[in-house]
């Protein structure tokens, strides 16, 4: 079973194992990034800050929980997220 990963600046196959792209030096970043944590936390906080106003049931305490519980879900559901970075070469 072959899991390359095709790259998607120059179309060379890389084994899994491999970060970075023999063929461009393009390199893998697995996880969520910080825009994806930030993200999530944002939601987690609009979402328990809304809820905790809408029941006036410690809105602050609710949208921290919120926020934390979201930036820890994201990086549940980004962890198997590859980005391909290609870093300029200067020649
Ligand atoms: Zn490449």
């Amino acid at each position: 079973m072959s899991n390359f990963t095709i790259c998607p600046f120059c179309g060379n196959s890389i084994p899994p194992a491999a970060s970075v792209c023999a063929g461009c030096q393009a390199e893998a970043h697995r996880g969520a990034s910080s825009a994806d944590a930030q993200g999530a936390a944002l939601l987690g906080i609009a979402a328990c800050g809304g809820l905790g106003w809408f029941t006036g049931f410690h809105p602050f305490i609710l949208s921290a929980v919120g926020g934390a519980v979201g930036a820890f879900g994201a990086g549940i559901v980004y962890s198997d997220k590859v980005t391909w970075k290609r870093i300029q070469r200067t020649r």
